[in-house]
């Protein structure tokens, strides 16, 4: 067994432990958490000086963006979109690689242990694997009706968005993962919505230009609704985004048991606002954090995400169980996501001056994004 000490212990499913110790055996698992005065015995003992979390997960990525760095935003995602294409479309595959695997490096070593990675080509999978970090890899399809290539072996596959997938190759996807689409971009703009229920927008314009046009005719519902009418919602399912959701259709989600994932500052780069987390807590809706990509957010790690919602005032402890126990739930990871005996969930120290705290769910919902982070388990 190994035994890790510090001056605080954040179990996620437990209020905070101060001069805490948690238990681990030689696989990780943890065997029990309580009092450093009580547990911290036996050879080996190691000592910290930070906030020990359970490891954290980012549930909504697009490693394979990396490469890109930022592109401009902040007039709307149709302007981003056609600034992200005409960038990509210059992009090098050896860069490509080279980029994920130093983002895959830092993820981990900022002390994520599980991610949601969105790929269009899976050329970055490997990287996140030999990183050490737990890939729930979700081969994205953009098809206007049935799908052009079938999903890689190994991953899920998912669609981009009601705007990019007609209904038959959504369909077909959630045949393939247990009758519900796994995880989808939704309500990231007000464009979507007003494609999907009337019609014409910039969002059409747009897929005009690139002959891609899934919705023939307008299906008159937004977009949640849209997924819902056609019976793909179900647990599990992971709505991402829900920037400029309605609060009828955040009821409508948590009603169908399906988790909102939101990427706070991806949405304030692109539409310069971010999403409804206090409308989408009141609904009920389990939410998890994601960073999206770097061609909208300034790092992979969801402490930044974490960050920029407390200082909108969100709730510390509500923001850190999202980018940990919930975010293992969206990535249905059991094991993950808590200190709690039976888990096997990584553990992180956060700072290195945790003596001096006193509210350590608020200390890292605030300052853990510039804080030294280390992986010990
Ligand atoms: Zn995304």
């Amino acid at each position: 067994v190994q035994v890790h000490v510090a001056p605080w212990i954040v179990p996620i499913a437990a209020p905070p432990v101060r001069e805490g110790a948690v238990v681990l055996d030689a696989n990780g698992v943890v065997r029990a958490i309580g009092s450093a005065r009580e547990l911290a015995r036996g050879s080996d003992v190691r000592e910290h000086r930070g906030v020990i979390l359970p490891g954290l997960i980012n549930a909504h990525a697009h490693v394979e963006l990396s490469h890109l760095g930022a592109v401009a935003g902040g007039e709307g995602l149709v302007p981003w979109v056609r600034a992200l294409l005409s960038v990509r479309a210059q992009g090098s595959g050896d860069e490509q690689a080279a980029c994920g695997r130093v983002q895959a490096q830092r993820l981990a070593s900022r002390g994520t242990v599980a991610v949601a990675d969105i790929s269009n080509d899976g050329r970055v999978a490997g990287e996140l694997r030999v990183a050490g970090i737990e890939l729930v890899d979700l081969h994205e399809h953009i098809a206007a009706c049935e799908l052009r290539a079938p999903t890689r072996p190994g991953a899920v596959g998912t669609a981009h968005a009601t705007y990019t997938v007609g209904v038959p190759a959504l369909k077909q996807l959630a045949a393939a993962s247990g009758d519900r689409i796994r995880s989808i971009h939704v309500e990231e703009d007000p464009a979507e919505a007003q494609y999907l229920v009337e019609g014409g927008g910039p969002l059409a314009l747009l897929l005009a230009e690139r002959g891609a046009e899934p919705m023939g005719t307008p299906s008159g519902r937004r977009p949640v609704e849209h997924l819902d009418a056609l019976g793909l919602l179900g647990p599990g399912t992971l709505l991402v985004h829900l920037t400029f959701a309605t609060p009828s259709t955040l009821e409508l989600a948590a009603s169908r048991g399906v988790l909102a994932v939101l990427c706070p500052r991806s949405n304030l780069h692109i539409t310069g606002r971010l999403p409804p987390f206090r409308e989408v807590r009141a609904a009920g809706l389990r939410t998890a954090l994601g960073t999206d990509s770097l061609a909208s957010s300034p790092s992979l790690d969801v402490l930044g995400d974490v960050q920029v919602l407390a200082r909108a005032g969100a709730d510390p402890a509500w923001l850190l169980a999202a980018a940990t126990e919930v975010g293992a739930l969206a990535l249905e990871l059991p094991h993950r996501g808590a200190i709690a005996p039976g888990r096997r969930p990584g553990l992180v120290v956060i700072g290195d001056g945790a003596h001096a705290i006193d509210d350590p769910l608020r200390w890292v919902a605030f300052e853990g994004a510039d804080a030294p982070v280390e992986r010990v388990a």
